[in-house]
């Protein structure tokens, strides 16, 4: 299956879909736990599920890989998945292995990016390694042909590094004119902000699904830590409704999934946008609460 062709196809017939991401857990019982979970959230039918590459820069010991934990997805939960690979501390063999672990596990995507900075150091690229996204797609397009479909980063609100927002999607446009074929987006709060940033994007020639990057709020406090980590913004009302609840768990998770749920429905009413991404932090609830909400579930 071509992710990209199917979001279009989804797109012209208004159908919704959606897909989760993860992270590699750092140690074995987690990693049991989120295997349980994959398999468990696979009934729910997401277009492909993801697995991100060293997110945060901490390239710390886990029990298993990026690519191991893509292996399990694709062979024995059946689903289609999308690889993140990153450029950081990288060398182009060690790139050549992952892609081809990828492609011995069954892979047929990958999301292509230049990765986080190591803590505590600015980025730079590793000798022989690649220093831009747009490198690394060119480089799996020589090695791969069209094996591969390649995902890229697309950023509403910036990225830290670079907050000129015409550059970024000038920037963006090089990622898929090099071959990448969609574009998932950094999470956001602010919706209108969003389908401002898609519409400007069309305007300067990007034809690719932009795929939004949908984060669950779970607890108060990992809500204002993302968001600072992200330098988001957040508008004023909801902001304002979170404090209120700041110190009721259960008041903030329903409130979270209320304004998220709004925020998904107004993309695709207003947006056109049919795929929602979600961020899941490797727990279920809080997804499948809004998937639920938005009448997203497939029997
Ligand atoms: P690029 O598009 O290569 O851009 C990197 C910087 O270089 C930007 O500031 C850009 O403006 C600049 N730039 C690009 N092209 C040029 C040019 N021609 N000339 C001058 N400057 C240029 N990080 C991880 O480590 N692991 C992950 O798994 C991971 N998953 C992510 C998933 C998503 C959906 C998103 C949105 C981000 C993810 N990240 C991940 C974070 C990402 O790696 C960082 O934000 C990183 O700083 C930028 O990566 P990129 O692929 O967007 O880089």
């Amino acid at each position: 299956m071509k992710v990209s062709a199917v979001l279009q196809e989804n797109w012209k017939n208004e159908v919704t879909s959606f897909s989760f991401e993860y992270f590699v857990p750092k140690d074995a019982q987690a990693t049991q736990l989120l295997y349980d979970r994959i398999r468990h959230m696979s009934e729910l039918h997401p277009l492909f599920i993801d697995v991100t590459w060293n997110a945060g820069g901490a390239a710390r010991k886990t029990p298993i890989t990026t690519t191991e934990l893509i292996t399990k997805a694709s062979k024995s939960y059946n689903l289609e998945t999308c690889m993140h690979l990153t450029c950081t501390g990288m060398t182009e063999e060690a790139i050549d292995q992952a892609l081809l672990e990828a492609y011995n596990g069954g892979c047929r995507c990958i999301l292509a990016l230049r990765g986080d900075p190591i803590e505590g150091h600015d980025w730079e690229s590793s000798p022989g390694g690649f220093a831009y996204a747009k490198d690394l797609i060119k480089h799996i397009r020589k090695k791969y042909g069209d094996y591969f479909e390649i995902g890229v980063a697309g950023y509403p609100e910036g990225n830290g590094e670079q907050t000129d927002n015409e550059l970024l999607i000038d920037h963006l446009k090089e990622k898929l004119d090099a071959g990448g074929s969609f574009v998932i987006t950094q999470m956001f709060y602010d919706v209108d902000n969003f389908l401002k940033w898609v519409d400007r994007c069309r305007e300067k020639g990007v034809t690719a699904p932009i795929v939004p990057g949908i984060m669950p709020i779970t607890t108060y406090a990992s809500f204002v830590r993302r968001v600072k980590w992200c330098d988001i913004n957040v508008p004023a009302d909801f902001m304002h409704e979170m404090e209120l609840v700041k110190d009721d768990p259960a008041a903030v998770r329903q409130v979270g999934a209320e304004f998220m749920s709004s925020m998904c429905k107004t993309i695709m009413e207003k947006g056109h946008i049919y795929h929602m991404h979600f961020y899941t932090m490797n727990g279920e609830k809080s997804s499948r609460t809004i998937i639920e909400r938005l009448g997203m579930l497939r029997n």
